[in-house]
């Protein structure tokens, strides 16, 4: 049994929420619920208060939310209206200042918050957030185990990927071994995308099929306990590389090379970036990354940190990132290789394999 978090996470949590003047957080996205109560339910508003924890959820949730959340909250069950029944917990509390997360309420839900209390309605961004962007070393252990299960199916799949093949038949087999190994869904919806399809970063899976000596990118995820690793490989289907995939693959796994050695806490989301475009862009091809090297892995697949020229902000230690920079020629292909890094206390550690020689499916 993993040791159990919640507690202490809510104690962090309110302890931030003291020291910024506020009496209480309405936590409505539902990666931040789960985080700090166990509930996976679809429906929820969770008010913290400096002595208390309520769990607002729906009739569908009668037995589950009171059965995940145990003792981290106290769940209210309302038959009728959520909102009406968040409106009777909070005026059972003193007035105060209330933050809510303004980047999961619609201006129209706010606006009901604001309508429920006479407190005052403070729209706060990212307080649970940057507690998450920390892993535990269960949670850790999680995108691990996320991300052994997705090199296995991985595995499985690319010896039976042939020329002829279309992009969604790989994919739907590659699903299947993923799911067949135990992860408990796809995080994102999975990327086959071959020849020229592969310049685009985030391609469609398409019915196109894979012609010879072709790139074939697959950038693929699974989940375990929650928790979502992130991958992607790109190989040659049927033939070997030429001359020009092989200088830009070598490219792009020296880029991600120099991020996975040298990427290390208290650098900002620009520093840890450059480590990878500064190779790339060194070769003349900087116009040709266009996207940023990653994010970070949790309960969502794209959480904090980021590693981004635009974030100056710095990667916590504890952090778990994606590494994955990608070089793509319109009408010509692409190649992206992404893995999966702790920022642990003893030093980076990679959760995925890093296994990216070359590999040509011939
Ligand atoms: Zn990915
Ligand atoms: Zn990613």
């Amino acid at each position: 049994m993993p040791a159990d978090r919640r507690a202490e996470r809510q104690r962090a949590l309110r302890a931030a929420l003291e020291s910024e003047g506020l009496d209480g957080l309405l936590v409505t996205h539902l990666p931040n619920v789960r985080y700090l109560t166990g509930f996976t339910g679809s429906a929820a508003l969770l008010l913290i208060r400096a002595q208390a924890t309520v769990l607002v959820t729906d009739f569908r949730y009668a037995v589950q939310a009171p059965a995940e959340a145990g003792d981290a909250a106290t769940v209210e069950v309302d038959q009728k209206s959520v909102w009406d029944r968040l409106g009777r917990v909070m005026s059972g509390f003193p007035q105060g200042s209330v933050g809510i997360e303004s980047h999961s309420l619609t201006v129209k839900d706010a606006e009901r918050v604001a309508g429920l209390t006479r407190s005052r309605i403070v729209p706060l961004a990212d307080q649970v957030e940057r507690l998450r962007a920390v892993k535990s070393p269960e949670e850790v252990a999680a995108i691990r185990a996320a991300a052994r299960l997705a090199q296995e199916a991985l595995a499985e799949v690319l010896p039976t990927i042939a020329v002829g093949q279309s992009e969604r038949e790989i994919g739907a087999t590659l699903e299947a071994a993923l799911r067949r190994r135990g992860s408990e869904w796809h995080p994102f919806p999975t990327i086959v995308a071959s020849g020229a399809r592969s310049a685009l970063p985030h391609a469609r899976t398409s019915a196109r099929t894979v012609g010879r000596g072709e790139w074939l990118l697959l950038d693929f995820g699974a989940q375990v306990d929650g928790y979502c690793a992130d991958l992607t490989r790109t190989v040659v289907v049927g033939a070997r590389a030429d001359e020009r995939q092989r200088a830009v693959y070598d490219l792009v796994r020296c880029a991600q090379g120099r991020a996975l050695e040298h990427l290390r806490p208290g650098m900002s989301g620009r520093e840890g970036d450059a480590l990878a475009r500064e190779v790339i862009a060194g070769r003349g091809f900087g116009e040709a990354f266009g996207h940023s090297l990653g994010h970070g892995l949790g309960l969502e697949v794209h959480e904090a940190p980021r590693l981004a020229p635009t974030s100056e902000v710095p990667v916590p230690q504890g952090a778990v990132v994606t590494v994955e920079p990608g070089v793509y020629f319109p009408g010509w292909g692409g190649v992206r290789l992404e893995d999966d890094l702790h920022l642990g206390q003893d030093g980076p550690e990679l959760l995925s394999d890093g296994r990216t020689e070359l590999v040509e499916l011939v």
